[in-house]
């Protein structure tokens, strides 16, 4: 299997000839949710069915529990304080980790009606922070706990930074799942998995306008096969890091498919991290990769 698959030669550029995938830690039911944290040369990640939350240390290449009942957490981000903020599938909510270590709620229902299972975050340099809300944790105990949805739909949600309200920002999605912002935060790229469970339905990235609060009109990036867009980020040039079935694909901002990452099985989300973010740990099915690539993340927070 070659490291790289190059499809269009610009992936080229972001390629390291001497660069391997890196196989750090196996016996995961479904990793997710990686974020990184250079102060502390960690990654933390989900391990989604068994209920908890890893760490990887990246000098000593420990692995351990992090928060060992995590309320089957899945998407984690940190806000521009440094703070995680998480997404709980059985907690039906989104919190953030405060520095003495207590968990404040930042959100767990709309209009009196319990969220459906937060499955992605993302928070904007302005504080607001960005949610998606499918159904996949509450559609079977394996994933959370199983439940009907009290919303009945699944959305994309804002928090406001300043008043704490919880707004709709997109409701025409079928499985809104991964997101993240371009570089310049004027667009927000959000995945539709809706393929998972219904193969009529997305199985693709659409970016929309960024507003004041709100998102304006959107387009269809990439459509992502095999698989489905689960998770992905941003490199400082705009390209789309992206999970799929077969490994790690790369999607220009323009839309198009120039290189993969092979992985020997699914990716659920990956995430830059290294001190000079030019790592991108990768969220397999069962164990956590990581492999250098020749650009860097976009810097969060
Ligand atoms: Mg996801």
């Amino acid at each position: 299997m070659e490291v790289f698959e190059t499809l269009d030669k610009r992936f080229a550029s972001y390629t390291i000839p001497i660069v391997f995938l890196e196989k750090l830690h196996t016996g995961l039911r479904w990793a997710e949710g990686p974020v990184y944290f250079a102060d502390q040369r960690c990654l933390l990640f989900s391990d989604l069915p068994n209920n908890r939350i890893l760490r990887f240390d990246e000098q000593t290449l420990q692995v351990t529990a992090f928060r060992p009942d995590s309320n089957f957490s899945n998407g984690n981000t940190r806000d521009r304080q440094g703070r995680l903020v998480t997404c709980e599938h059985r907690g039906r909510r989104v919190t953030r980790t405060e520095y003495d270590g207590t968990i404040t709620v930042l959100a767990d229902r709309y209009q009196g009606k319990r969220l459906n299972a937060p499955n992605d975050v993302v928070v904007k340099s302005d504080g607001a922070v960005w949610f998606t809300d499918p159904t996949y944790g509450i559609s079977a105990a394996y994933e959370g706990g199983k439940a009907e949805s009290e919303i009945g739909s699944c959305n994309v949600y804002r928090l406001d930074p300043r008043d704490g309200s919880l707004s709709i920002v997109a409701e025409d999605f079928r499985r809104p799942n991964g997101l993240a912002f371009s570089p310049d935060e004027k667009l927000l790229y959000i995945g539709d998995s809706g393929f998972w469970p219904n193969p009529d339905w997305p199985r693709h990235i659409r970016a929309f306008e960024v507003l004041d609060g709100k998102l304006g009109k959107s387009r269809v990036v990439a459509e992502v096969s095999p698989g489905i867009p689960d998770g992905f980020r941003v490199d400082v040039e705009g390209n789309i890091w992206t999970s799929a079935g077969d490994g790690v694909h790369c999607i220009t901002p323009e839309g198009d498919l120039i290189g993969k990452i092979p992985v020997p099985e699914k990716v659920a989300n990956v995430c830059f991290g290294g001190p000079a973010r030019d790592r991108l740990y990768i969220c397999g099915h069962t164990s956590l990769y990581a492999i250098h690539v020749n650009t860097r993340g976009v810097q969060t927070p």
